[in-house]
């Protein structure tokens, strides 16, 4: 099989793929190349609000995430995933099914 070296992990510490194994992930909505998705994270952020010199200031205190995720693709922002596995999937690319929004 034939071997070559990885072209997108310079710090990759097995510096090989095989071949056959490796499809470059395409998005399973507009099937551009990706190279990363852009993950949302949902939540509430706790935000202090003070008054310093007449002026408000906001300060961030601490932010509460909710289960909720959204993966989404950097071209088409289509939601592609809400699973953290199956966003790794489609970045090695590997085909998975996309749910309905
Ligand atoms: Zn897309």
């Amino acid at each position: 099989m034939a071997k070559k070296i990885c072209p997108r992990a310079v710090g990759c510490k097995k510096r090989e793929y095989k071949v056959l194994k490796y499809s470059k992930p395409v998005c399973p909505s507009c099937n551009c190349e990706l190279d990363h998705l852009n993950m949302y994270e949902k939540g509430e952020k706790k935000t202090m609000l003070v008054i310093c010199d007449g002026e408000p200031i906001w300060e961030e205190i601490e932010f509460y995430p909710d289960s909720s995720v959204d993966f989404e693709c950097p071209e088409c922002n289509e939601i592609l995933t809400h699973k953290s596995e199956d966003a790794i999937k489609i970045l090695k690319g590997k085909k998975i099914k996309i749910k309905a929004r």
